[in-house]
Order: C-alpha cells, then sequence, then structure tokens
C-alpha cells in the first residue's frame, strides 16, 4: 500500500536490525515436531523450577488491577531498598531490566553518539543503542573472553556516552574484576553493570555507588527469582540520575502484577535463593559432565547457563540435530561465537538429555 504524502521512516529506525527474542514453547514444538510437554528449553536462562510458589496466590488475591499503578513507585521502591541496600532515591524499576537500559540509553545516547560494550555480550545493549541512532562499538575480548582494558580505552572518542559491563557476562559467564570496573569508572563515562545473574555468583558493585556517581548497576527478577514472564527489573544509581529516570519514564512502566509478583517474591527470598543454589549445584554437575564429552570445551560459569565450545564449522549442524531432538539451546549463526552454543541450566533430568545429545552430536 502506498499512501501520498506519507512521510520517510527515520533512517536509523528502517536500518534496524530485530533482537531475536526466544520463541515461544510451542513453535519450538511445531518446529521439532514433538509434543510442548516433551520440548526441553534451555535457550534463555530462564529458571527452570518457576516463580516462588507464593506468587500465583497473591496474584490472584490482589483486588486493585483496575486501578493504575503508582507512577512514584513508593512501594515498589521500599521494598527493592531492602534487597539492593541502598536508599530508595537511588533506585529506579523497569518493565524488565532491558526497559532500564533503554530509558539509560534514551537520557544519554542520541543521533551520531556510541555506547562501548566488550564483545561478545548481551544483544540488548547494541540494538537499544541503534533505536537511539546511536552506534555500538564492539571491543573484542580476550582469548578468555576477559575485557581488554586499554582496548576499551582506546574505542573511547568525543561522541562515547556510556560503557556497558556485564557481570557475570552474557553468554561468556565470567565476572568483571572490580579493578576492571574501577579502570572504567575512572574513564568518566558513564559505566552500567548489568549484574541479571548476580544471585549465581554473589559478586555485586553495589558498593561502588557511593564513590561513583556515574555508575548505574542492573538487576532482574527474569533470572533468580522466575519471574521473566512478568518482566520486572530495576537500576541503582545516583539519586540525580534516578529522578530524572523517574520523570521521563512511561508513568505505568511496571505494571501491578509485575509488582505484587516482586513484593511476594522477596518475602519468600529464603526459598528463592534454595532454588539458586540447587541451579548451581545442578551448573557444576552439568560442567564436570560436559568436561567428559569429546569434542566439546564448556567455558567455566558464574551465572546459570554454560557456553560450550564445539569443532570448528559445526556449530550448526550440532545446533540443529539438538533442535531435531526437541532440545534448544542458543546458537550464533556468525561471527565469534559460531562455533559454540550455549546452553541454560535446566533440571537434572534436562541436563541429562542435553549430554547425551551433544555426546552423540559431537562424535
Ligand atoms: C536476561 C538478561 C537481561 C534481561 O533482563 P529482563 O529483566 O528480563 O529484561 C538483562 N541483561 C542480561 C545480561 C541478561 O542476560
Amino acid at each position: 500500500m502506498t499512501q501520498k504524502n506519507m512521510p520517510s521512516m527515520l533512517p536509523h529506525i528502517q536500518a534496524l536490525e530485530t533482537y531475536e527474542g526466544v520463541d515461544p514453547m510451542e513453535v519450538m514444538a511445531e518446529r521439532a515436531g514433538i509434543p510442548p510437554e516433551k520440548i526441553i528449553r534451555l535457550n534463555g536462562n530462564e529458571n527452570p523450577y518457576g516463580p516462588s510458589p507464593k506468587v500465583a496466590a497473591a496474584l490472584g488475591d490482589y483486588q486493585n488491577y483496575n486501578y493504575y499503578p503508582d507512577p512514584g513507585q513508593r512501594n515498589l521502591r521500599r521494598v527493592l531498598s531492602g534487597y539492593l541496600g541502598v536508599e530508595q532515591e537511588h533506585i529506579v524499576a523497569g518493565n524488565g531490566s532491558d526497559e532500564m537500559i533503554d530509558l539509560l540509553l534514551r537520557m544519554y545516547v542520541g543521533i551520531g553518539d556510541n555506547v562501548i560494550i566488550p564483545s561478545p555480550t548481551f544483544g540488548m545493549y547494541s540494538f537499544s543503542a541503534g533505536i537511539c541512532g546511536g552506534e555500538a562499538i564492539s571491543v573484542e575480548r580476550g582469548e578468555n573472553f576477559e575485557i581488554d582494558l586499554e582496548a576499551m580505552k582506546s574505542a573511547i572518542n568525543n561522541k562515547s556516552k556510556i560503557i556497558f559491563l556485564t557481570s557475570p557476562n552474557n553468554p561468556t559467564g565470567n565476572i568483571v574484576p572490580e579493578a576492571q570496573t574501577r579502570a572504567m569508572l575512572d574513564t568518566g563515562l558513564l559505566v552500567v553493570m548489568d549484574e541479571a545473574y548476580f544471585e549465581f555468583c554473589g559478586e555485586t558493585a553495589i558498593p561502588l555507588l557511593s564513590e561513583y556517581p556515574n555508575l548505574v548497576v542492573l538487576r532482574t527478577f527474569s533470572k533468580w527469582a522466575g519471574l521473566a514472564g512478568l518482566r520486572i527489573g530495576v537500576g541503582a544509581m545516583d539519586p540525580d540520575l534516578a529522578a530524572t529516570m523517574m520523570a521521563m519514564k512511561p508513568p505505568y512502566n511496571v505494571n501491578l502484577a509485575a509488582e505484587v509478583a516482586l513484593t511476594t517474591s522477596l518475602e519468600d527470598t529464603p526459598g528463592l535463593l534454595e532454588r539458586v543454589k540447587q541451579i548451581v549445584t545442578e551448573r557444576d554437575r552439568m560442567m564436570d559432565q560436559l568436561k567428559q564429552v569429546p569434542n566439546l570445551t564448556p567455558w567455566p560459569s558464574q551465572a546459570n547457563f554454560i557456553l560450550c565450545q564445539v569443532p570448528d564449522g559445526r556449530g550448526k549442524e550440532i545446533f540443529e540435530g539438538l533442535c531435531s531432538r526437541g532440545i534448544f539451546l542458543r546458537y550464533w549463526s556468525s561471527g565469534r561465537l559460531k562455533n559454540f552454543i550455549r546452553t541454560s541450566i535446566g533440571l537434572p533430568h534436562e541436563t541429562d538429555a542435553v549430554v547425551e545429545a551433544l555426546r552423540e552430536l559431537c562424535a
């Protein structure tokens, strides 16, 4: 269809490559020709145990869904203050930490600006920078996926605004040592430390907030608390920055179901952390098993997933072999990770099925 006089779309939006999220279970099942309940879904780093069992009841009992949520996030910021160990005025909650990333970029990055990211890492930083008309400058990580500090510093130019760090990093599983975080903070750029997998490793940059007004720490309830489908993430930052973000965010960005689920999850933190412990134990067991698969190299991980290197040129074939068995892992068709596959940590029987399939496919 054509419409006369219709304005042309912004070129940087037209040029955008979409972010490939994970497909729903039914779509995966149909693709593999397998019933949905038989699918092994380990491509999104989701929590195999689901939300706290108290969440469903709390969502059902809540009476006020006909009202808008509080644009000031008063209750949310109060309960999150306990979780993060910082005062409320440092806190903003978002529709997933994806929204926090988007808001930060919209605050700092316009057409022609750039952000610096150690690559490979999470895809949302460059995707969301692109929506702002900005560019992501990818700085290749070293041999063991460690951040190359000197290369990061040399990549900075007068259009650079934000450095994105991820600890543990997705998909490589390694953390950012504090000395490296400090070195990046000392550049003076805004440093966004994405701690989506904090609960699986226990290391955090939160204590640095009192020293560095240019630090933002992001957390999410998607992974450790099993709330990926309800979309709730959070940022801790300098109070002035938080106040501006509160003023520019969509007023009702966190819906009431997410708020009820978050509050209930925090009341059940010990139960949820018990499951996190089970996932970490399972990760270590899976690591031991993967190490014994011939032609496969699992990389050490401090998160709820393991990145595995497969023989050169065989990534696609192995990925497709897994799919046809109803096992869905994360695969990258190009770039440095094209000989890698990432598996989330699932239930013990899922570990066994993945290891068994990889043993056959990598032979
Ligand atoms: C999964 C993930 C997120 C997404 O979090 P949401 O709160 O679900 O938007 C953010 N950062 C990293 C590094 C992730 O792996």
